[in-house]
């Protein structure tokens, strides 16, 4: 087979919530390397997909194939090809940043030694190698978020999940998290899905996809896109899309 393996295929994944359907049959693939941004208004579904990728919720239909594995049908290897950064921060503010780190690895059956001096790399990597043994408490929220950043990668994950991960983070610390990841997709061939309501943040990413009412109105590159609605930025075609006045045409 010539063509390369996915790291992440979504298949015609529906979810609803009672009478509200929150994802109406969503098509998505990232492949190696790639850093798409999935954008979308509060209420686009976002949420709802990561909560599908991550295997909390099962889709009503469809499939999600991460790294040639069916999330429904072998979760193991399925799971273990996600790195994942949640929105709220889950590290133990009381434990030491290594045995948060190790408490990840263990989860993942990354065997000790390995498991050991991969987070003495990641740590060194982030800038924070002195301080293994400080509590997670001690950090700034943006060390924080960097170590969660670290933990998501200590398993060798295929495909970086990103939930909306610079809520409640200065302009600094952002610009700062979308650079690592970007250096991780270069240099690691990481595929990366960073999910966002913010338009300024997708100016990094190789993608741009709009998800509105569960929907997805746009998947290419973000000139395309632009000139594609005849507008001069991205924040343009963004509201240009999901225009309230416009529901009909969704
Ligand atoms: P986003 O993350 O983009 O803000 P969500 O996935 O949270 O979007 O929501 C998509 C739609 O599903 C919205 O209409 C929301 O009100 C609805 N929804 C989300 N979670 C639930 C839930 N647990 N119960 C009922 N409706 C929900």
């Amino acid at each position: 087979m010539a063509e390369s393996q996915a790291a992440l295929n979504v298949i015609n994944v529906v979810k609803s919530y009672g009478a509200t359907r929150a994802l109406n049959g969503i098509n998505l693939r990232v492949d190696p390397g790639e850093f798409v941004i999935l954008l979308g208004p509060n209420g686009a579904g976002k949420s709802t997909l990561f909560q599908l990728l991550t295997g909390l919720f099962v889709a009503d239909e469809g499939q999600i194939i991460v790294d040639g594995h069916d999330l429904a049908v072998n979760s193991v290897p399925a799971l273990g090809g996600l790195g994942i950064v949640f929105q709220t921060p889950t590290l133990d503010p009381e434990l030491s940043i290594n045995a948060n780190l190790r408490f990840h690895t263990d989860l993942h059956g990354v065997p000790a030694k390995v498991a050991q001096r991969r987070i003495d790399e990641e740590l060194e990597r982030i800038g924070l190698g002195g301080k293994s043994k400080q509590a997670v408490r001690t950090l700034s929220g943006g060390n924080k978020r960097r170590v969660e950043l670290a933990r998501a990668l200590l398993h060798e994950p295929k495909i970086l999940l990103m939930d909306e991960p610079t809520v409640g983070l200065d302009h600094r610390s952002r610009q700062d998290i979308l650079e690592s990841v970007e250096v991780l997709r270069r240099d690691r061939n990481l595929a990366v899905l960073w999910a966002t309501h913010l338009v300024d943040e997708a100016k990094t990413a190789n993608r741009v996809v709009i998800l509105h009412h569960g929907n997805i109105l746009n998947d290419g590159p973000i000139d395309t896109l632009i000139e594609q609605q005849g507008v001069e930025n991205l924040s343009e075609a963004f509201l240009k899309l999901t225009d309230p006045d416009k529901e009909e045409v969704a």
